[in-house]
């Protein structure tokens, strides 16, 4: 197979990890005898520095022509002030909008061998084996109206809450859809005893639901997923929510696998590319010292060859040997160890 990926290293530990991601898959194309062809942009910060823009309008030209982008992560210090004309997190916005991924996909499973290294009881997460589906391009982060005005002496500040009904339909077919190749199970989280948006997703959920009678639906609220989340997380199978609940559930989640370098994320839209980056951010501290954990960028790059290219033995592949390496105790700093961005690199392709 053929596959143009576009690549978006962007800041602090971002080209490290992006270009160790990419030996992977050179790795894993020289296997199978596919051709992956790259094309290289700045976004985030380094393009604010570069072109004064965030991302700009070739970058997202070529992003929506690729088959799938690859990002690192965006921002850092230098550009931190929230009253910028532009930001690195306004180039994300803008690329998720622009690719129409609605749907982020995180993954969290707990490989044994580091169950020592998450802050909760080792008998809490074996077996965790978790989906969260997060809505990606509505909700309070998007609604109009948003912003500020005075009325009598006073400062106001508004954020909109709103969802279309086929906003929700489609993030929760995603959720079904997946969940039939897994444990058969949706856990649907709202705020419906508050919110009108929550009311009509779970009126929504249920719709789909009955087209997936193999599936079991539940519905939790919000504030009682987040301590399930922590309490009983093994019972948990396939989640999806709105945007900002899930924003903060899928940080949440991150934490039972010890570590934030560990963990991949896609992003899905109806058709068109899909964006896939690794959950943690530019890591600033560690930035340049050539020691940050490359696997969730790696494990990226196993989602992206199953989602975009329908490569899923490759996928396989790459998933195999991450496990392996973890096996055999190989370890960067994050997780106690002191093999470099490389070498982890290294121990995962000779795998393969
Ligand atoms: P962060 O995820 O960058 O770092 C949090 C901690 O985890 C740090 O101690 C860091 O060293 C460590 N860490 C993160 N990734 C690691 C890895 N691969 N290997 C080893 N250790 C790792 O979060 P932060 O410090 O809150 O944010 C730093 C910058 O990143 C900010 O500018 C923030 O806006 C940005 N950010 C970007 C994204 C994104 O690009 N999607 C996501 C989150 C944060």
């Amino acid at each position: 197979m053929q596959a143009n990926i576009v690549l978006l290293p962007g800041d602090g530990i971002g080209p490290e990890i992006v270009s160790e991601a990419v030996r992977v898959l050179g790795a894993v194309s020289d296997k199978y005898g596919h051709t992956f062809s790259f094309t290289e942009h700045l976004m985030g910060g380094c393009s604010i520095d570069k072109y004064g823009s965030s991302l700009t309008d070739e970058t997202l030209a070529d992003c929506q022509a690729s088959d799938a982008v690859l990002l690192g992560a965006v921002g850092g210090p230098k550009w931190d002030d929230p009253m910028a004309k532009d930001r690195p997190e306004r180039g994300l916005l803008a690329l998720r909008k622009g690719l129409g991924v609605f749907a982020n996909l995180r993954p969290v499973k707990v490989h044994p061998a580091l169950i020592d290294s998450s802050p909760l009881k080792p008998e809490k997460l074996k077996g965790v084996d978790i989906l969260v589906i997060r809505e990606l391009t509505g909700g309070l982060y998007f609604g109009w109206p948003k912003g500020r005005d005075s009325k009598d002496g006073r400062m106001r500040a508004v954020d909109t809450l709103e969802y279309y009904d086929y906003e929700i339909r489609r993030v929760i077919e995603l959720a079904f859809r997946l969940a039939l190749g897994r444990k058969k199970k949706v856990t649907s989280v709202d705020k419906a005893n508050v919110l009108e948006t929550s009311r009509l997703w779970r009126q929504i959920a249920v719709q789909v639901g009955s087209d997936y009678p193999s599936v079991a639906l539940e519905h939790v609220l919000v504030d009682t997923a987040s301590m399930r989340l922590i309490t009983g997380p093994v019972h948990m199978d396939v989640v999806v929510t709105e945007n900002m609940f899930g924003d903060i559930l899928t940080d949440e989640a991150s934490v039972l696998a010890g570590s934030m370098g560990m963990l991949p994320s896609a992003s899905l839209g109806a058709s068109g590319p899909g964006l896939y980056e690794p959950i943690h951010g530019s890591a600033p501290d560690i930035a340049g010292k050539g020691i940050a954990n490359p696997i969730g960028t790696i494990l990226s790059c196993a989602m992206l060859l199953r989602h975009s290219l329908q490569l899923e033995k490759e996928a396989e592949a790459i998933e195999q040997a991450v496990d392996e390496t973890i096996t055999f105790g190989a370890r960067t700093g994050d997780l106690g160890g002191k093999l470099s961005t490389r070498q982890m690199a290294d121990e995962i392709i000779t795998r393969i």
